[in-house]
């Protein structure tokens, strides 16, 4: 095969569109991606012909195929999530149930009446297809539903509190991953954020000496993703409404994760429920749509039907307003949690954080073998008690008992944290990329989520051992 050593016998870009080996990726591909290709491969060429190198003209065909392959292969793929973490940020929070999936399928196709009456043929409001499910569920009077829960406050805020101030305890002055920072967004919300109390302890006292002429509201924030232990005092949802009320103020609560049901009946922590929070007063109830709900990226607030009447007036809803993909997707897992009795068998995230862990080490145990094989005789894999979490700040103190395989390199301990984290690297580089935790010396996969086992083991002959 013919070596190219000189600039001069690189063939011009034209040539090798013509050539026979680059008609299918043109075919499949379209022009612009290989012409694209073509020129990666051809600059790369020339760097290594300055270099001093040589180019094989096979070589470079290859390389201008897998340009194409990396060029059109899509960014946002479907992955394992055996973090043990349920409900991970990064890795896309909730599965959605197949119900869901289709709902959504079905309007992203075409046409729906997503802001329209069909009975009577006018103009609709696209809140109306959730909303008398969220009042059912949450007894709330009204219920509207932005991009996500930050949107959520962000919309509260930039609705009632702008040039005003806003009370919130020293203990409530959270970051959530992605920061989100409640001073933050009271900053761009154009309040004035009022530190009440201290760090560990606040006092409804402290409250009462922070309410003046400019406060707004009284707000509360979920601490979803730490806990403050020892010494402490807070001034629960109860108390502070009868304050607020007093002053005529509403009392806000951001709930972040916040459950549509007791997720103690599941056998999980105890979480505060939106309908808890409704009952204790509170006028407005923020929360997450992906979190402990299990649906689709959503901020949904629900309360006073008068002061959802101004947030749906907000120019700024504009903005924030979900698509019918998610209202779609947030019908339909609403739709399942009017049946509770069916819940953890339906909803995937309520399913995978209350499996057991004797189910998950039986599934441990029968994959054991198939991933011990395929690593083969430099590697251990045992099956392991560990504890997985919920995730997305979802009680970061309560850890759920569960199952997985250890896989730790076997033999001599030189070099062993190089080959974990190429073992890592290299489940991360299978078609669906397998993402564990490396910790204590070895690479651990919790198996709670382990839902497609078939398709786990069929790609591990993929896997290219370290
Ligand atoms: C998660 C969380 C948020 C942010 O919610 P997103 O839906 O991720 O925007 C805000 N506040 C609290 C208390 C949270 O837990």
């Amino acid at each position: 095969m013919a070596r190219l050593s000189t600039l001069s016998d690189l063939p011009s870009v034209d040539r090798l569109l013509a050539e026979d080996a680059i008609a299918p990726l043109l075919r499949a591909h379209g022009r612009p991606l290989v012409l694209e290709a073509v020129r990666g491969a051809l600059d790369e060429a020339r760097a290594a012909l300055a270099a001093g190198g040589g180019v094989e003209r096979a070589a470079l065909e290859a390389g201008i195929a897998a340009r194409v392959r990396a060029l059109a292969a899509p960014s946002l793929v479907p992955l394992f999530n055996l973090t043990g973490t349920v409900l991970h940020t990064n890795l896309g929070r909730a599965p959605l149930p197949e119900a869901a999936v289709a709902a959504m399928a079905a309007v992203a196709r075409g046409a729906s009446n997503l802001e329209f009456d069909v009975a009577t043929g006018r103009r609709g409001d696209r809140h109306r297809h959730v909303e008398p499910r969220l009042r059912r569920l949450t007894s709330a009077e009204a219920a509207i539903v932005v991009n996500n829960n930050a949107a959520a406050v962000l919309l509260v805020l930039d609705t009632f509190a702008k040039r005003k101030e806003v009370p919130v305890s020293r203990g409530e002055l959270i970051e959530i991953g992605g920061a989100f920072r409640i001073p933050d967004i009271m900053k761009r919300a154009g309040a004035k954020l009022v530190e009440v109390g201290t760090t560990n302890r606040t006092h409804l006292r402290d409250y009462e000496a922070a309410i003046g002429a400019r406060t707004a509201l009284l707000m509360k924030v979920h601490a979803s993703n730490y806990a403050v232990e020892g010494f402490t005092a807070s001034v629960g949802e109860h108390e502070l409404a009868g304050l607020a009320r007093e002053h005529e103020l509403p009392l806000v609560s951001d709930l972040g994760s916040g459950s549509l049901l007791d997720m103690t009946a599941f056998g999980l922590p105890p979480e505060p429920t939106v309908r808890g929070m409704i009952a204790a007063g509170v006028d407005l109830v923020t929360f997450s749509g992906d979190k402990l709900l299990g649906g689709p990226q959503a901020g949904i607030v629900a309360g006073r039907a008068a002061l959802v009447g101004k947030l749906k007036r907000n120019p700024l809803m504009r903005a924030l307003r979900p698509d019918k993909i998610t209202l779609a997707a947030l019908e339909s897992v609403l739709a399942l949690y009017e049946d509770p009795e069916r819940l953890a068998q339906r909803l995937p995230a309520l399913r995978l954080l209350t499996r057991g862990r004797e189910e998950i080490e039986t599934q441990a145990r029968r994959v054991r073998p198939r991933l011990a094989a395929r690593l083969g005789g430099g590697w251990s894999v045992e099956t392991v008690h560990c504890r997985s979490q919920i995730g997305s700040g979802a009680l970061p103190v309560d850890r759920l008992p569960s199952a997985g395989l250890r896989c730790a390199p076997a033999g001599a301990k030189r070099g062993r944290s190089s080959r974990l984290h190429a073992l890592a690297a290299a489940l991360r580089a299978l078609p669906a990329p397998v993402i564990g935790r490396v910790h204590d010396g070895a690479l651990t996969l919790d198996l709670r989520c382990l839902d497609d086992e078939a398709g786990f083991l069929a790609q591990l002959d993929h896997l290219a051992v370290p």
